[in-house]
Order: structure tokens, then C-alpha cells, then sequence
């Protein structure tokens, strides 16, 4: 693991690498990502076959991180060749106006574990096709993934001195990094508690600091699934199924709120608890596993912890059996009785815990799915088109999912990232990432008056 003394060397290099990948031609950088995205669909399942190990991710959802890095390396490869270039921004005789983009210049990018490759390959490529010289963090319980698509990165063209990649504790390095005076851009995906320490640390001036730093900062989420009184109750069930407990709940866009119209409440139980009570509990290794273990054993404390306080406050609807008996495992839960202003129903858990809510009316579901801090994801279960287009309209999230789960954004089709306490900076995988990690210039020129000064003229 790096220290702070690292830190500071590798913002040294960084900043002195920073000219010369800035002055390679944005179509240079876009075709090394392409090399990149080529190198890992080729390990595709080496690279799957590592998460599953390291993070405890299911075979499929594994392989589903692998896919969406991918799909970030040639996306973004396409969007700099979009933006590249200078454009004329009006025709005027005797002036010329352009607009073009410098990248920022050093950039820190701090990555949580709980999609290894994929959100640290998409704030790296972005940050590395816009030109910037980058300093990687990876998290500390997905260093090994974290380290391998840097490797594969330096394979694919990056230069060494463009990417250096340093492992180390959240709060010595990652703090240590955001601290320094000489970092002009900080991205940053992980919880809300570090997210907002990094914004207010990174807009303290240090001493000798002569740019104010950017920070993009995607933080987490309190995820809520209405389902309406016309909708169809298997498509729900399933959806609430995978949107809840897929990867244990460990996911930012995760379900944990499940708002229910009462007239429909104990139909769709009928399906949910059964449906819950017979996940298996399991190593992801085995393609038979419904629920993996959490990530460490303070994940299984906290979560324990919360289960606790539903226990107390409210009580089990739904549990799954057959808990192994080592690793740290946490049998999926659906809480009923649960007030909407609890602990329970407004902190983010990240753990398999789906507290049900009742709901009189669509109006009040509505309410109630906007009643926390956080915007991230949402859906509805509805048949009723009044109702869908309601959502639309009011529904306070950054990404909006109609009769489907609410997790597995695709890159492009879905761009993805939230406001309110979920975040600042603009969607991953949308057209407007890239322009975060850009300074936008304009150069006009004088055409008429100035004559021309031949090379060598006195
Ligand atoms: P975390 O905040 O604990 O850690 C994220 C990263 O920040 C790690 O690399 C960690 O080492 C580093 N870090 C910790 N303390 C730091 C400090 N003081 N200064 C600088 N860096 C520091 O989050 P996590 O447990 O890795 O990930 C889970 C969280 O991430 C959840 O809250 C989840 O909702 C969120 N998340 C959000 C999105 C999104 O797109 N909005 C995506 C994935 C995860």
C-alpha cells in the first residue's frame, strides 16, 4: 500500500507527465482506449473470474461489470473524437471565433469497490482520453481488479508516466491526493459521508494552489419501486427481486424502499415473500447462488445492526433461509411497520435489507418515494398511463425506470448518475462526461487589420 509520501511523488510525476499526454492528438488517445476495450472483451473472463473472487460479485453480474468497462472505453473514445478539434462558433467577416477544449490538467480519480472495473475504467478512460494525466486510487477491497486495469491500460498505449496507480487506505492517500495543491481535478464514485469530506476539503486553497479544483463526486442512493394498483404483479416481483438483492444490495442503484398502493399490498406480499424465502444463500462462485456474502465483515455488523433496529421498529414480512454457516453472509429481509422518517427508511444500508412501505393513493406513493435526501434511481410498476406520465414529471431522480428493474444502466442508452445527496457532476456514460474534465477555450482573431509577418522579416 502507497502512503502519503507516495502521494505526493506521484502528483510530482503526474503534473510533469501532464504536457506531453495533453499534446498527444485526442485521436491517438481515443484509439489506445479502443486497444483497451479490444484487450478486455479477449479477457473477458479472466477479468470476471477476478471480481467474482475479489469482491464476492455473482458470475453474471461480474461478467456484466467487465462488459460495461468496455462499453466506457469505446464510448468515450468516440465522444473525444466528437469533441476534438476547434469549431468555428459564428462566421463574421474579418474576425475568426473558435471553441475548443485543454483538458484540466492532473486528475485524481477515487473508485469504490463495489463495481470494480467498470466505474474505475469509466473516470479513468475519461479522464485519460481528455488529455489529463492521471493519478488512479483504487478501493481498498478491489485493489487486485483496481491494479489490473491499470496494467491493461499501460498494455493497451497509455504511457506510464500518464497513469500511475496508487493502492492505498481511503483516508491517508485518498485524502492526501484531494489535500494537494497541485491536483485540478478530482473524480470521485463511493458514499455520501466521503463524497461530501473530498468537496469541502478539495475547495480549501493550499498554499501555492493556483486553480480552483473541479470535483465530480456520484455518491449514494435510498431507492424506491412503486408499485401501482393495476400493475402487473410477477414483472414486479422479479424486478423488486433482482432490483434489491442483486450483488446482496451492494449497489448504489439498489431498491431498499418499496412503496406499494395498499389495495394491491397483499397480493403482491403473496409472490415477495415466498419468492424471498427461497433465494439461496451461497459462495458466487457457484452458478447456483441466488446471494453472495457482503464485502467484509463491518459490512455484515452494519447491516446486522439495521437489522436490528427493523426488528425493533418493525417487523420481518420476509427472510431467506439457509445462511451458511462461515463468510459474511446476510440473509435478504423485507421489514414491514417501518415509519417513512425512520433510520431504516432514510439511510443508505448497501446491504440486502427492503423495507415496504404503504402507500393510500398514487399521489402519496409519489411523495413518499421523494421523501429522502437522495435522487438517484427509481421506479414504477404501473399500468395506468395517467400514473407513468405522473412519474415522469415528478418523480425526483436522476435515473427513471418504467415497468423494469432499476439497476444496470447501460452505458449510452442509459447514462447514469443522480442529484440531490446522490451527487454532483453529470452523468457517466452521457454526453456530457467529458466536458467535466475540460477547461473550454475561445480564440478570436483579428483577420483584417493585422497583415502577415513572413518568417525571418525585420
Ligand atoms: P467509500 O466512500 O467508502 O469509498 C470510496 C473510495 O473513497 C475508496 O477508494 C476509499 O478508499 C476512498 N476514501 C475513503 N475515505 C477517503 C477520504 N477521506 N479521502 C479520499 N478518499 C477516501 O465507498 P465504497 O464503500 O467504496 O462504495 C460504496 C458507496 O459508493 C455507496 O455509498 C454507493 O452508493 C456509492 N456508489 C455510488 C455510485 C454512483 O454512481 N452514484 C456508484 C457506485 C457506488
Amino acid at each position: 500500500l502507497a502512503g502519503p509520501q507516495q502521494a505526493d511523488a506521484a502528483v510530482l510525476a503526474a503534473r510533469a507527465a501532464a504536457p506531453a499526454w495533453a499534446g498527444t492528438p485526442a485521436q491517438e488517445r481515443a484509439r489506445i482506449l479502443r486497444n483497451a476495450a479490444r484487450l478486455m472483451d479477449e479477457r473477458r473472463c479472466d477479468l470476471a473470474a477476478l471480481i467474482v473472487l475479489e469482491v464476492g460479485k455473482s458470475w453474471q453480474e461480474s461478467d456484466g461489470d467487465v462488459v460495461e468497462a468496455i462499453d466506457f472505453l469505446a464510448y468515450y473514445a468516440a465522444e473525444m473524437e466528437r469533441l476534438a478539434g476547434e469549431r468555428l462558433t459564428q462566421p463574421v467577416p474579418g474576425e475568426s471565433n473558435h471553441y475548443h477544449y485543454w483538458p484540466k490538467g492532473v486528475a485524481v480519480v477515487i473508485a469504490p469497490w463495489n463495481f470494480p472495473l467498470s466505474i474505475s475504467t469509466g473516470m479513468t478512460a475519461a479522464a485519460l482520453v481528455t488529455g489529463n494525466a492521471v493519478i488512479y486510487k483504487p478501493a481498498e477491497a478491489s485493489t487486485l481488479t483496481g491494479l489490473a486495469m491499470v496494467d491493461l491500460l499501460h498494455e493497451a498505449g497509455v504511457p506510464a508516466a500518464a497513469l500511475t496507480a496508487l493502492p492505498g487506505w481511503g483516508e491517508e492517500v485518498g485524502a492526501r491526493l484531494v489535500a494537494h495543491p497541485d491536483v485540478n481535478l478530482i473524480a470521485f464514485t463511493g458514499s455520501r459521508e466521503v463524497g461530501l469530506a473530498i468537496i469541502e476539503t478539495a475547495a480549501r486553497m493550499a498554499p501555492g494552489q493556483r486553480a480552483v479544483k473541479k470535483v465530480i463526486a456520484e455518491m449514494g442512493g435510498k431507492n424506491a419501486i412503486i408499485v401501482d394498483e393495476d400493475a402487473d404483479l410477477d414483472e414486479a416481483t422479479r424486478g423488486i427481486l433482482q432490483s434489491a438483492f442483486g450483488f446482496q444490495g451492494q449497489k448504489c442503484s439498489a431498491c431498499s424502499r418499496l412503496i406499494v398502493l395498499e389495495g394491491v399490498l397483499e397480493r403482491l406480499l403473496a409472490r415477495l415473500v415466498p419468492a424471498v424465502e427461497e433465494l439461496r444463500l451461497g459462495p458466487p462462485e457457484h452458478p447456483a447462488s441466488d446471494v453472495g456474502p457482503l464485502i467484509e465483515r463491518a459490512a455484515q455488523d452494519k447491516v446486522r445492526r439495521y437489522i436490528a433496529l427493523g426488528e425493533a421498529e418493525g417487523r420481518v414480512l420476509a427472510r431467506a433461509k439457509g445462511l451458511p454457516a462461515t463468510g459474511w453472509y446476510v440473509p435478504p429481509v423485507v421489514f414491514g411497520g417501518i415509519a417513512p422518517d425512520s433510520r431504516l427508511a432514510q439511510e443508505e444500508i448497501f446491504g440486502p435489507v427492503l423495507v415496504v412501505l404503504p402507500a393510500r393513493d398514487f399521489d402519496q406513493a409519489l411523495e413518499l418515494a421523494n421523501g429522502t435526501e437522495y435522487c438517484l434511481t427509481g421506479g414504477v410498476y404501473s399500468r395506468h398511463p395517467e400514473h407513468l406520465q405522473q412519474a415522469r414529471r415528478r418523480f425526483r431522480v436522476g435515473n427513471l425506470y418504467l415497468n423494469r428493474g432499476i439497476t444496470g444502466a447501460i452505458v449510452e442508452r442509459q447514462p447514469f448518475g443522480g442529484f440531490g445527496m446522490s451527487g454532483v457532476g453529470s452523468k457517466a456514460g452521457g454526453p456530457d462526461y467529458l466536458l467535466q474534465f475540460m477547461e473550454p477555450r475561445t480564440v478570436s482573431e483579428n483577420t483584417l487589420r493585422q497583415g502577415f509577418a513572413p518568417a525571418g522579416a525585420e
